[in-house]
């Protein structure tokens, strides 16, 4: 199916301020503008997916059944090797109620070291953003971006949000959370998109914006 053409205004299916964030810098070059369902008080859904890309389609369709407008989610997580892939679809869960991400990325240095992971290539870690957007008439398109490192310790850099200090993007000698927001995204026209948000936006874009 040919990808259709993307015109705001849409709804981001996100309750998460750091995510909105970011995906309102994204898509503020194209000039669509976007509410968010924390705004718009939408409940949230239950993410009972069992992969990133089934719990992005499920945050838009809910938030497009709910709002009758185009919706926009992304789904995304640190997927850790050594860690039989957790904290994954789980990243935000392993941070508790109080969204405390010191906690997780202690429970991950944690977990590694009882495995035995201390060199780099133990420690292999990357991130996932699926992203889904979703039109009243169903029409739906799908997008995935990921970026390959290692998790630190200890976490580095107070920028960001999550999971940003523990990791460690291959080729590059400071975290996430080192980072300013132009450099963890790498967006053109000086970049060529480094996180994995930014590369899920740029075939987003290449696709449905242009
Ligand atoms: P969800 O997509 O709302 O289920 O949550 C994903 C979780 O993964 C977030 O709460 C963060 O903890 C983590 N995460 C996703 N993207 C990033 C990122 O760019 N930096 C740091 N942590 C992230």
């Amino acid at each position: 199916m040919p990808h259709r053409r993307l015109t705001g205004p849409l709804v981001i299916a996100t309750h998460n301020p750091g995510k909105l964030a970011e995906m309102r810098e994204l898509l503020a070059p194209y000039g669509i503008k976007a509410q968010s369902a924390g705004e718009l008080k939408l409940a949230e859904p239950e993410e009972s997916g069992t992969t990133f890309a089934e719990n992005a389609r499920i945050k838009a369709v809910a938030a497009m059944k709910a709002t009758g407008k185009i919706a926009f989610a992304d789904d995304s997580g640190l997927v850790v090797d050594a860690l039989d892939g957790e904290p994954g679809i789980h990243s935000a869960r392993w941070a508790g109620p109080d969204k405390d991400f010191r906690f997780a990325m202690n429970r991950i240095q944690t977990l590694l070291i009882e495995r035995g992971a201390t060199s780099p290539a133990q420690r292999r870690a990357h991130f996932v953003a699926a992203l889904c957007v979703a039109w009243p008439d169903g029409h739906l398109e799908e997008f995935e971006g990921r970026v390959d490192g290692a998790a630190v310790w200890p976490p580095r850099g107070d920028a960001g949000f999550g999971y940003d200090p523990l990791f460690l993007p291959d080729g590059h000698e400071r975290t996430f959370g080192q980072m300013s927001a132009l450099e963890k995204h790498g967006l053109p026209p000086h970049g060529k998109g480094l996180s994995h948000r930014a590369r899920a936006f740029i075939m987003l874009a290449d696709a449905c914006l242009r």
